[in-house]
């Protein structure tokens, strides 16, 4: 197994996220703005290309990887890369772990192929159960196929956790009944505070809950055990004594989960951001169009690496309301 590749921090570098795709049949209003305009297809790297860089990150110690975007289960034929990327799991200079984040409204046709392919878990974006507010929320949803997929997801044999964007007099009245509901289904929970990446169309500054208060709040109802469980990811949990499962917070604007970042972010164009909330990027594509080999290819992710910043700078701008990061979270991938 390769040793991983250390950033300048020397944080090592294990896990990578791709986004593969930027479009989405939802339109959350925290993420996107109304009016949306997508990448022309030309720009999008192939699915052979999104494998080959892939590959070339495995070689350099990426042990896990999930798939996001946009909602990575529009893509079409995305299925043929999550096959060949599972192949790869429990491989030297492979996988760990293989795993997705998607909005669930396609779940109910690809949960079974996802677990063939080798995921074991997945997270699945629900912010609420009001049907009435999901169709909000997401400006034009419906909430049926996301919980039909969840479900799926679920008699497919997938550990599910449920990703839940904390706004601010918008579902902030839910909490408790996500935490009860995840409790009898059995699934994780995961509260995100937003982030201020690209325009919305709405006042960001109104939308932002910070977790501090809601977790003061859930303390009146759930007794909530501080436990070292990770995943990998920024999330820090608690067990939800009541229900014996876990609630996860990511808590980007009010604690500063940089310190132990361990991930890069590439997108469906082969731009690799080496943070989120920083606008330095590596042109990835670029080098594997010119004709790279793999040693110059790996020789291109090792120096974006080497540029890894510390930190975000996410603020809130009061004034503002301007985003910290001019591009959407759905070119990234959270
Ligand atoms: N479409 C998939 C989904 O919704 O799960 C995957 C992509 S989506 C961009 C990934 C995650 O980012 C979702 O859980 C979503 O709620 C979250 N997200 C999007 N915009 C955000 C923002 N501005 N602040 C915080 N989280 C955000
Ligand atoms: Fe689509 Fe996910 Fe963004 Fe919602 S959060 S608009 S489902 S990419």
């Amino acid at each position: 197994m390769s040793p991983p590749v250390l950033d300048p921090f020397g944080r090592a570098i294990t896990y990578l996220r791709i986004s593969v795709t930027d479009r989405c049949d939802l339109r959350c209003v925290y993420c996107m703005a109304e009016e949306m305009t997508f990448l022309p297809k030309r720009d999008l790297l192939s699915l052979e290309e999104l494998e080959r860089l892939a590959a070339a990150f495995m070689r350099l110690g990426t042990r896990k990887l999930r798939l996001t975007g946009g909602e990575p289960l529009v893509r079409r034929d995305v299925i043929r890369l999550i096959e060949r990327l599972g192949a790869r799991i429990g491989t030297p200079d492979g996988l760990d772990e293989l795993t997705l984040t998607t909005n669930g409204t396609q779940l109910a046709r690809f949960a079974a192929g996802l677990k063939a392919a080798g995921m074991r878990r997945i997270n699945v974006s629900l912010d609420t159960l009001d049907p009435a507010r999901f169709t909000h929320m997401t400006r034009w949803g419906k909430i049926g196929p996301t919980l039909e997929g969840i479900a799926a997801a679920k008699a497919a044999g997938l550990a599910v956790k449920i990703n839940t964007v904390a706004m601010k007099g918008v579902n902030e009245d839910e909490f408790d009944a996500l935490i009860a509901w995840c409790g009898q289904e059995g699934f994780d929970l995961c509260l995100i505070e937003t982030m201020p990446m690209g325009e919305i169309s709405e006042d960001r500054t109104a939308q932002y809950l910070p977790l501090s208060l809601v977790r003061a709040r859930l303390r009146r109802r759930w007794t909530l055990e501080d436990t070292d469980y990770r995943t990998g990811g920024p999330a820090r949990y608690a067990t939800v004594r009541e229900t014996g499962r876990r609630i996860g917070f990511i808590t980007p604007m009010t604690h500063n989960f940089c310190e132990s970042c361990n991930r890069v972010r590439l997108t469906c164009t082969g731009t690799l951001y080496m943070c989120l909330g920083q606008d330095d990027q590596a042109d990835l594509r670029a080098v594997l169009r010119g004709g790279a080999d793999d040693a110059a290819l790996d020789a291109a992710i090792r120096a974006a690496i080497a540029r890894k910043p510390k930190g975000h700078d996410f603020v809130i701008d009061r004034r503002h309301a301007a985003p910290s990061v001019g591009r959407h979270m759905s070119l990234t991938g959270g």
